[in-house]
């Protein structure tokens, strides 16, 4: 059994001591942390012993679930063997190696080519200086400006700060706008009145090509986008969208990258989305969290051959690809990720999730009576509530209702944590949920809907 811990005293060093990321310190001073000790499978406990099931697989991470053993066994015997040496110039590692031949063989057939990075947006700020590089090494040095989305998520990084296009998130930061443009994101649901599915990514489409003619596809390097965009709202674009934008970028020299993170390693029933779902062949993917279901911090870019090609030709003049970090293939991260790509094909669970994500989804949908809830939305295992004021004319709440807060409050009370972000509540689980899983889930949900409203 696990030694006990004492609340009190870790509540006071956490509150004293430790800056959470994305905190609203008007809460925290008040309330100060909720400490999360203990998980097993679909369930997360805090210190007091209260049992949740989780609802948002850690932070759209824990593909797997909790309590995998195995994994940290896995972790455990690679540590006590070899717990770090360096992967920079010719040294390398037993699971950085055979991992990166397991996502070669994973990723569509193009891509063959791995670099290591310590998580999402370390993967997305690496990639561009990957993409910068390539083109500087191809003598188009003025390719250097990246188009993102609007309401796009790529991370916190400067660099991948900047790609993000919430712009909330970035609110009192400084980005990097001299290498940032941001182009609308496709959101369904708050289209233009009237506008037909077709016509909304025709429109979308030609405002991309508009852009490019605008900056000059001269002075463009690449275009990054999630197939979902996932903390920007669970958007899912068109149908054809993702298609028609690659071949803008196509017929524009642009290298498109597939920011993967959410929607990697079988979120959408699949270990990439990118071709499976959404018919593109990325020059680049992007994937974390699932990658090693959160058990140990690890980021990696998937590189086409074309790409390669360029990247690994010597530099000449005794030249090295000067970038990479300490911890790129680090020997502990991979054998997590190693034994979590093992879980994941032995247990099938990408079949699991294609079973069972539609139930999820109509499970959800089911909620739509409730007066908040104006749109339910996403695939499979990737679910977001959008809470309104009015569903005619899908006003939104002030922002000082909290409603995601408050609905994400009254499903914690009653055993279920879903995430708020700001009047959206995202439903993200460990990809092993089953119907009575999402049964019980969805009863709470409803209960907590009707407290809220
Ligand atoms: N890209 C996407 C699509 C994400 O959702 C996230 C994190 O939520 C990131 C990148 C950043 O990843 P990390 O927090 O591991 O740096």
């Amino acid at each position: 059994p696990n030694q006990p811990l004492d609340a009190q005293r870790l509540w006071r060093q956490d509150k004293d001591h430790f800056i959470h990321p994305f905190t609203d310190f008007s809460v925290f001073h008040e309330k100060g942390c909720e400490l999360i000790t203990d998980s097993e499978g679909v369930f997360v406990s805090d210190i007091h012993g209260n049992r949740f099931i989780d609802g948002i697989a850690g932070l759209w991470c824990v593909n797997v679930g909790h309590g995998r053993s195995e994994i940290g066994q896995a972790m455990a015997d690679q540590a006590t063997r070899m717990a770090y040496f360096s992967t920079f110039n010719n040294l390398s590692n037993a699971p950085a190696a055979a991992l990166a031949a397991k996502l070669a063989e994973l990723a569509p057939a193009h891509l063959n080519h791995v670099f290591y990075t310590c998580g999402g947006s370390t993967a997305n700020d690496a990639t561009i200086r990957l993409v910068h590089y390539y083109f500087n090494r191809l003598g188009k040095p003025t390719k250097k400006r990246i188009l993102s989305r609007r309401n796009a998520y790529h991370g916190t990084t400067y660099l991948s700060a900047s790609l993000t296009g919430i712009e909330s998130n970035n609110w009192e930061f400084d980005t990097l706008d001299h290498l940032v443009t941001h182009v609308s994101e496709a959101n369904l649901y708050r289209r233009p009145e009237g506008m037909s599915e077709d016509a909304y990514c025709d429109h979308l489409v030609k405002e991309f090509e508009d852009t490019i003619a605008s900056i000059g596809a001269d002075n463009i390097a690449a275009f990054i986008a999630e197939p979902i965009m996932g903390a920007g709202g669970v958007l899912v674009a068109p149908d054809g969208y993702h298609a028609r934008m690659q071949a803008v970028c196509r017929a524009n020299d642009i290298l498109y990258i597939a920011d993967e993170v959410v929607t990697g390693f079988g979120r959408l029933g699949h270990f990439f989305s990118s071709e499976a779902v959404f018919d593109t062949q990325p020059d680049i993917i992007n994937v974390a969290k699932g990658l090693s279901s959160g058990y140990a911090p690890l980021g990696a870019t998937l590189i086409s051959d074309k790409l390669y090609e360029v990247l690994g030709t010597p530099q000449g003049k005794g030249g090295v690809l000067s970038t990479g970090f300490t911890y790129s293939g680090h020997p502990v991260s991979c054998a997590a990720a190693l034994k979590n790509i093992e879980i994941l094909e032995r247990e099938n669970i990408c079949a699991n999730v294609r079973q069972v994500g539609p139930y999820l989804e109509q499970a959800l949908k089911s909620l739509s009576h409730h007066a908040t809830v104006g749109d339910v939305r996403g695939s499979h295992f990737m679910m977001c509530i959008e809470n309104v004021a009015d569903k005619a004319t899908k006003e939104l709440l002030p922002l000082e209702a909290r409603v995601g807060d408050r609905v994400a409050f009254e499903a914690q009370k009653r055993g279920l944590i879903i995430r708020p972000v700001g009047h959206l509540n995202v439903v993200s689980p460990p990809l092993i949920w089953t119907r009575e899983t999402i049964d019980t889930a969805v009863a709470i949900l409803d209960e907590a809907l009707a407290a809220t409203t």
